[in-house]
């Protein structure tokens, strides 16, 4: 059955190779996903396949650690099996209990969410503004209660969030803690400083359709030596994941390299998919999805991933530059198309993940105009207020137009 479905999408692409090739358009539309994946990230994840003897090492994934923390101008980081799980040890750092409330925006991943309720605390939503897609300062602090312990600020598709400055003051003034979603976001500045360090407790992810990427992983950091103890006792009881949780990885890394970046990938990725489909993993389970907490939810990050990790952070500022450049093609576009365009904060530089537009909303439904006029397929983030489970959050208005009517154009297109 499986084996069928490979043959179809074979098939389907090799159609459209054909069409894209009479119609002279490109055989490859860029990805959005796993575009800063190359051959040397394919090479190393050869190598550590072969290295199964040196698995349970964890030498190489303090090295990464501490080159995040480095490259990322904060004191303590620490590497997990995806950023919500970099979110569960926060929560465990901060010492958040059962019964306590938290403010997160109403426009984010189910994961997200997720995080807290495992530990039965209390999530409130509040809405966002339509300048950066951050939390709304006005909004937050309407929500906040006797029972807040902790707000959580994100920086959405790579640009620094309008009211940070607001949200971070807000919180100190009322003596509750602040968590910074940076999953979009990883290596965004604000005054000079990389986002994350300017709240209590920072998390990143490196899934595969984030800024960096070891097709899972999330990096937790934080500034506080107290909040970093909580952070490394919590990564110290973390198991690694399976044996063949990790050679799927590992194997992802290559068949990535295939699909999105071999220079023949038109038919190499059909190459690649009948040998790697069989490992394709998935970001966020069925379980997940009905806020089921996973049986291998937890882990710390294994150093075979640690090591691509590595490697990854070594051209982040490069293909962050990338992006950036990219970004001002896609203003560009904005200003002949009449799109709102997003808003980059006095004081910031965004790293664009994604390109952010409100189009119309039948335009958001059906996105084939975008291949035809623009040669790209955007992407939909985010096709719900609690990304991707269907359901509207009540007074969240910004946030519920932003679902209807937000598309993002890919930053990396080679
Ligand atoms: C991807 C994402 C996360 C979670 O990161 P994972 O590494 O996938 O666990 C959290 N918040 C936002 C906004 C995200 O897009």
């Amino acid at each position: 059955m499986n084996m069928l479905r490979t043959m179809r999408r074979i098939g389907g692409h090799q159609k459209n190779n054909l069409m894209n090739a009479f119609k002279g358009r490109p055989l490859d539309a860029p990805s959005l996903v796993a575009m800063t994946i190359d051959l040397d990230d394919a090479e190393i994840a050869e190598g550590w396949l072969r290295r199964e003897n040196f698995w349970q090492e964890s030498a190489m994934a303090a090295e990464y650690e501490n080159e995040f923390a480095r490259w990322n101008g904060s004191s303590h980081a620490y590497a997990f099996m995806g950023g919500r799980v970099a979110l569960s040890a926060a929560i465990h750092a901060l010492g958040l209990r059962a019964g306590d409330e938290v403010i997160v925006p109403g426009y984010t991943c189910i994961v997200v969410p997720n995080a807290f309720k495992y530990e039965k605390i209390n999530v409130r939503y509040a809405d966002i503004e339509l300048d950066t897609y951050g939390p709304d300062v006005q909004s937050v602090k309407a929500r906040i209660n006797e029972k807040t312990k902790a707000i959580l600020i994100h920086h959405l598709y790579g640009l620094v969030c309008r009211d940070y400055e607001a949200l971070i003051d807000l919180a100190k003034d009322k003596g509750i803690k602040v968590i910074e979603d940076c999953a979009h976001a990883t290596g965004a500045k604000y005054k000079g400083v990389n986002v994350g360090n300017r709240g209590d407790v920072a998390f990143y992810s490196s899934e595969q359709s984030k800024i960096f990427t070891t097709i899972q992983g999330g990096v937790a950091s934080t500034n506080s030596d107290e909040i970093a103890e909580g952070l490394r006792s919590y990564r110290e009881k973390a198991p690694l994941p399976s044996r063949e949780r990790i050679t799927a990885l590992l194997k992802n890394v290559i068949g990535s390299y295939y699909q999105f970046k071999h220079p023949r990938r038109w038919y190499m990725r059909d190459v690649a998919e009948l040998k790697y489909a069989k490992y394709r993993l998935i970001s966020t389970t069925d379980e997940e999805m009905k806020g089921i907490r996973p049986s291998f939810y937890g882990e710390r990050m294994p150093v075979s991933l640690a090591a691509v990790g590595l490697n990854q952070l070594r051209k982040i500022d490069q293909y962050n530059e990338k992006r950036r450049e990219q970004a001002s093609e896609w203003e560009r576009v904005c200003d002949k198309k009449g799109w709102k365009k997003p808003v980059v904060v006095a004081g910031s530089k965004p790293v664009y993940l994604r390109y952010p537009v409100l189009v119309e909303p039948e335009k958001k439904k059906d996105l084939l105009w975008a291949a035809r006029e623009l040669g790209v397929s955007p992407g939909v983030w985010f096709v719900s207020n609690l990304h991707p489970v269907p359901g509207v959050l009540a007074d969240c208005p910004n946030a519920n137009l932003a679902v209807e009517r937000c598309i993002n154009f890919p930053s990396l297109l080679n």
